[in-house]
């Protein structure tokens, strides 16, 4: 299966210089995605998780089908003021200004082992905050999963030393 002949690349979006991965049309193929989730799920077996996490709002398009798979459960993480429980919470620096992310204080039982799911790292400041919030928890981050890297920006080095699987590197 030619995975990355089912990312559309859109140049200037959502703005001028850059080339934006559009994930939907490998969504629209049903065996591209179900393909998509079958590697991922085979890549990651032996991390032993028993949580996914995915970053709102295309880590849960990846991370629900993967943990269904695996039969883990899985955990939003998701912009301010959207979670209704207690929340811990981080600020992480973008190229103009900043933004926010939480999860649920209760999300995980204590000691899991925890997944993290998106559907691409570029700088991987949302990642690495991802992480922080995984921390704040208590519980233990095992590894990254992401269905594209944009390897030119050495995102990977932002992140902690867990495994980090990508299916498709740009
Ligand atoms: P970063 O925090 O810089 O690693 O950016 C990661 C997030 O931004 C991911 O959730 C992506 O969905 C989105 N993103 C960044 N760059 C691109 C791109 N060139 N094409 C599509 N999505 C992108």
């Amino acid at each position: 299966m030619d995975l990355k002949s089912l990312i559309r690349d859109v140049p200037d979006f959502p703005k001028p210089g850059i080339v934006f991965k559009d994930i939907t049309t490998l969504l629209n193929h049903a065996e591209g995605f179900r393909y998509c989730i079958d590697s991922m799920a085979e890549k990651v077996a032996d991390l032993n998780v028993d949580y996914i996490v995915g970053m709102e709002s295309r880590g849960f398009i990846f991370g629900t089908p993967l943990a269904y798979k695996m039969g883990v459960g899985f955990v939003p993480v998701r912009k301010p003021g959207k979670l209704p429980a207690h929340t811990h919470s981080i600020e992480y620096a973008l190229e103009y200004g900043s933004d926010r992310l939480e999860i649920h204080q209760d999300a995980f039982h204590p000691g899991s082992r925890v997944l993290v799911i998106d559907d691409l790292i570029a700088t991987g400041g949302t990642a690495a905050a991802t992480a922080q919030l995984i921390e704040q928890t208590g519980s233990s981050l095992v590894g990254f999963g992401f269905i594209i890297e944009l390897t030119f920006l050495e995102g990977r080095k932002n992140l902690p030393h867990v495994p980090i699987v990508s299916l498709l590197e740009y």
